[in-house]
């Protein structure tokens, strides 16, 4: 490998930048030129790469976001442009790419490699959605805005004895919920996954017996999947007569500094990705898989299933209710 293109693609995390500075670091320490492609799959269209230094990515480590911008790109799913963005490669010397993003990038870098150009994929993504890793880059510190700002909303909803329902990200996977909802001491979490977890009636159940045992204020976590939390609230107040209301955290949760976990992650899997396509390999998935770092056929990753984390669920039921 003689030149790595590198990519963002999908939704941006924090942690993304730390990600693109290692790979551009490990790469030019082995002598492989490095080329950051903007946009996602957008700049491999159309040739919006410019080359990275070891200069270009200081003083972005600590950063959310991600300097090479991010997009989705549906005309990607179209063979001639995955064609053309191989061409394109070719044309910038491009002959190895670390595409960081979701499942939905790591089928678009497949679909480039198809046209001799070796590929790996990096999971970044907020929602830890992806099978094959147990970990995706972005996730600690989304969980953690989470919890700062329901921090926040706990004590304004304990002072006017309010039920604060509290949207998080994750339109089909509950895992930010799950986690930020043990983490903060939730009295329910709704998750898409799991109807029990959605049911309505069970969440007011939940609310009066906690209102009966002295609690004087509630906090309801909802996935975005699960939907209608603006109605939750009304429908809540409407049964039980409590003041609720309605923080829909949106796009907070994707910003700010990454937490130390996350840059431990995008720096480790950086490196990895780049030792990968040095190696010569092609078509790989980095993952973090029982303590390790791992890495999984493209195809083989995306055929993977897992479930989410119904143990976290459970022990929350078992704290929340006393
Ligand atoms: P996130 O978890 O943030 O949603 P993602 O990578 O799964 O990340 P997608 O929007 O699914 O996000 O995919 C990002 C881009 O990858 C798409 O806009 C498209 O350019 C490309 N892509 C997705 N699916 C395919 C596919 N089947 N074939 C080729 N390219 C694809």
């Amino acid at each position: 490998i003689r030149t790595i293109g590198v990519l963002t693609s999908g939704g941006d995390a924090q942690g993304m930048n730390a990600c693109i500075r290692a790979v551009t670091r490990s790469a030019l320490n082995k002598g492989i030129r490095v080329m950051g492609i903007r946009k996602g799959y957008n700049g491999l269209l159309r040739g919006d790469i410019v080359e990275m230094t070891a200069g270009s990515v200081a003083d972005i480590i600590h950063r959310g976001g991600t300097i090479l911008y991010t997009a989705r790109c549906p005309e990607f799913l179209e063979p001639d442009n995955q064609k053309r963005a191989s061409e394109m490669c070719k044309v910038f010397g491009i002959d190895g790419l670390v595409v960081i993003g979701g499942d939905g990038s790591f089928r678009g870098a497949k679909d480039v490699s198809k046209f001799g150009i070796n590929v790996v994929g990096i999971p970044g993504t907020i929602d830890l959605d992806i099978a094959c890793t147990d970990y995706t880059i972005g996730f600690d510190s989304a969980v953690n805005v989470v919890m700062d700002a329901i921090s926040r909303l706990r004590d304004t909803s304990a002072s006017h004895e309010r039920c604060s329902v509290v949207e998080v990200m994750g339109r089909h996977c509950g895992e930010i919920a799950l986690w930020a909802g043990l983490a903060t001491g939730a009295d329910a979490i709704m998750i898409p996954e799991d109807k029990e977890s959605a049911d309505f009636e069970r969440v007011v159940r939940i609310i009066l017996e906690n209102r009966a045992r002295g609690k004087n204020h509630n906090i309801i976590i909802v996935s975005e999947g699960v939907g209608g939390s603006q109605e939750l609230a009304k429908r809540i107040h409407e049964v039980t007569g409590i003041d609720s209301r309605t923080t829909i955290l949106g796009h907070i949760q994707r910003g700010g500094r990454p937490t130390a976990l996350d840059v431990k992650h995008a720096s480790m899997m950086g490196v990895y990705a780049v030792e990968l396509l040095a190696k010569g390999e092609t078509d790989r998935v980095v993952a973090y898989k029982n303590g390790q770092y791992v890495d999984y056929d493209i195809d083989e990753a995306l055929a993977m299933h897992r479930d989410v984390s119904m143990d976290i669920w459970k022990a929350n039921v078992d704290i929340s209710t006393y």
